[in-house]
């Protein structure tokens, strides 16, 4: 049957689209009310709607693993899980978008890796961060990331793939080891550009005890005794105890110059990610931030072409740039190539 023109333009169909229907009825295809020939679309619930993984969707951000300093790179959704790739091309790592199956009130369930932590959309640019296993992902674009975070039952739908845990940086029972790794590292080049900045601690650096140790502490920083305990055995990377004697030597600086770091921290925003260390305590806070500055100051010595925009840093950390540009005024940076940058801000 031929739907009148009148009709159809009192509906709000396109006309020009469907074709202006013929008086024979041979005309194009035009969607009418109650077409039979249409398939019906019954809403699923959301979680449901999602039957294939969107395998091959990339999605641009940055990735914070482990609490340490953001790296630029996407995520590819893979059958295996969330391969990340850096920018810089030297890491590629997969996150599983499932955790184990545990057993609670006699319920198997599974865990999702993949969740949402905030979305920050009233901004000009939109701001997603994801936690992922052990880490956050940054991003602007979340894209097929947003669909599958939405989707916790379908997720626990999923085969399971096999867990993959963390290696410890050094053997927890082996003693002799653990001390190499921390003489080696109050002995690295890294740590001399880090006593420049923030002085050498009067004693060598010990271990954590056993107190600090059910504290979840990986370092410390011994006011008293002006000294950084270490503990390397439940690291699980080169770039965690970096990491960890950065943070450590910021409290050294923040315990000989409050004022000065009062000062730098002025109009600093809190951490917003609930989960990240640091979160709802200031002086934890500025020291993950002066950690970071540390950090990208280092990593953008040699090409800054690789750089993992420090607008990333300050989005997990704020107060990051703060300390960055404060740092970079400082003579061991008098030939970094971002300086001029960071302390001026004109490139040039
Ligand atoms: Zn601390």
């Amino acid at each position: 049957m031929a739907v009148p023109i009148r009709l159809l333009l009192a509906l709000g169909l396109a006309v020009s689209v469907a074709g202006a229907p013929s008086p024979e009825g041979s005309g194009g295809y035009a969607p009418a009310v109650a077409d039979t020939a249409r398939p019906t679309v019954v809403a699923l619930p959301d979680d449901e709607r999602l039957t294939a993984l969107p395998v091959g969707a990339a999605i641009s951000g940055f990735l914070s693993a482990r609490g340490l300093p953001p790296r630029a790179g996407r995520f590819v959704v893979t059958d295996t899980g969330l391969v990340f790739l850096s920018a810089d091309g030297r890491l590629a790592q997969t996150y599983p978008l499932i955790g184990p199956v545990r057993v609670r009130d006699g319920r198997k369930s599974r865990t999702t890796a993949v969740s949402l932590a905030y979305a920050d959309t009233a901004q000009e640019r939109p701001f997603y961060l994801f936690r992922v296993d052990g880490g956050v992902f940054g991003t602007e674009a979340p894209g097929a990331l947003l669909d599958l975070a939405a989707r916790p039952r379908w997720l626990d739908s999923l085969t399971s793939r096999p867990w993959r845990y963390d290696r410890a940086l050094v053997n927890p029972r082996n003693q002799a080891a653990i001390w190499l790794v921390v003489r080696s590292m109050e002995q690295s080049a890294y740590a001399d550009s880090l006593y420049t900045l923030f002085g050498r601690p009067a004693r060598r650096a010990g271990l954590v005890n056993g107190r600090g140790r059910k504290a979840g502490r990986l370092g410390e920083y011994i006011a008293s005794r002006d000294s950084l305990a270490l503990d390397p055995a439940r690291m699980s990377s080169q770039e965690q105890l970096r990491h960890a004697m950065a943070h450590e030597l910021a409290h050294r600086w923040q315990a000989r110059s409050p004022g000065q770091i009062r000062t730098l921290w002025e109009g600093v925003q809190p951490i917003r990610d609930s989960r990240r260390y640091g979160h709802d305590k200031v002086s934890e806070h500025q020291a993950e931030a002066i950690a970071f500055a540390v950090h990208f100051l280092q990593s953008t010595t040699t090409d800054p072409a690789v750089v993992t925009p420090l607008e990333h840093y300050e989005q997990l950390v704020p107060g990051t740039g703060a300390m960055a540009r404060y740092l970079a005024l400082q003579p061991i940076y008098a030939r970094h190539p971002l300086r001029r940058m960071l302390t001026t801000g004109s490139p040039d």
